[in-house]
């Protein structure tokens, strides 16, 4: 049984011109990744996973906007594999009436946030009664504590050590650091080791970046967090095959090489991780 933990939803439209417009510049050219994600696109993508947690991402201070209610009703047509997250806006003034909604109405499970895109400090009171709120009601979140290439970003709030704070004030609130914290994934894995709701996801980092994504890896099965690791592909960015093929191969670059190799079957239980457990969404 393999489980996506990162997926997105969106169309163009719904990504925002400033996201797309960066995105153009920094990856499709050399990529050629599609940003237009449709329920269809979507479904065909997840076809080889048991179970895939998919989310947009709103953001008022990006434009970007995939309603809630879309990501409720993709869910719900495919309970047997879809887990919808919603996406909350600290910086909207009805965050937390919107979150009751998503939990109450749409049923959604979780949370997609990112001090990054949509602007916010995570140790902020606006994030700090989201952070309360998912924790009372048993939602994990799953952040972007990662770069990005908007020039308009707070890179001040996008580093992994930033959750220190957050998981001492919230122990029980379960938190991905998504593509183990890209290019911090030293401070990813103080994070995972530490505390023991804070996982983080491969996803996006590994594929796209395989050196890097090498040395992620043989750092964290160094210090023993594979563990918490869940698997992730952050399809459209990668897709689910890619970022399996990225595991598998990792330890190419350490191949006739004095330096560490990550053993198999610790790449094999992450493809393989029951993340949805770990995650208390079971
Ligand atoms: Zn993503």
């Amino acid at each position: 049984m393999i489980i996506d933990v990162h997926t997105h939803l969106s169309t163009r439209e719904q990504w925002g011109k400033v996201f797309v417009e960066a995105f153009d510049r920094g990856y499709t050219g050399y990529t050629g990744i599609d940003l237009e994600v449709t329920p269809e696109i979507h479904w065909e993508a997840v076809a080889a996973v048991s179970r895939a947690i998919v989310f947009g991402i709103n953001s008022i201070a990006l434009g970007m906007h995939t309603p809630n209610d879309a990501i409720a009703a993709y869910a719900k047509a495919h309970p047997e594999k879809i887990i919808g997250f919603m996406s909350i806006d600290p910086n909207d003034p009805a965050a937390l009436d919107e979150l009751d909604r998503c939990v109450n109405d749409l049923v959604l499970k979780g949370i997609k946030m990112s001090p990054v895109y949509q602007h916010y400090d995570p140790n902020g009171d606006k994030a700090r009664r989201v952070h309360r709120r998912a924790e009372e009601l048993g939602l994990p979140i799953l952040t972007h504590a990662a770069y990005h290439i908007i020039a308009n970003t707070p890179m001040e709030w996008a580093n992994p050590l930033l959750y220190d704070p957050v998981a001492r004030e919230f122990p029980n609130l379960k938190i991905i650091l998504a593509h183990i914290g890209l290019p911090w994934y030293t401070d990813a894995m103080v994070m995972i080791r530490k505390h023991p709701n804070v996982f983080a996801d491969v996803s996006g980092g590994v594929p796209l970046r395989p050196w890097w994504g090498y040395q992620a890896l043989a750092f964290c099965h160094e210090n023993r967090v594979m563990h918490k690791l869940l698997f992730g592909s952050d399809f459209p960015i990668a897709t689910i095959e890619e970022t399996i093929d990225a595991l598998r191969t990792a330890n190419r670059f350490a191949e006739g090489t004095g330096m560490p190799q990550v053993p198999a079957e610790d790449i094999e239980d992450l493809i393989h991780r029951d993340s949805l457990s770990l995650l208390g969404l079971d």
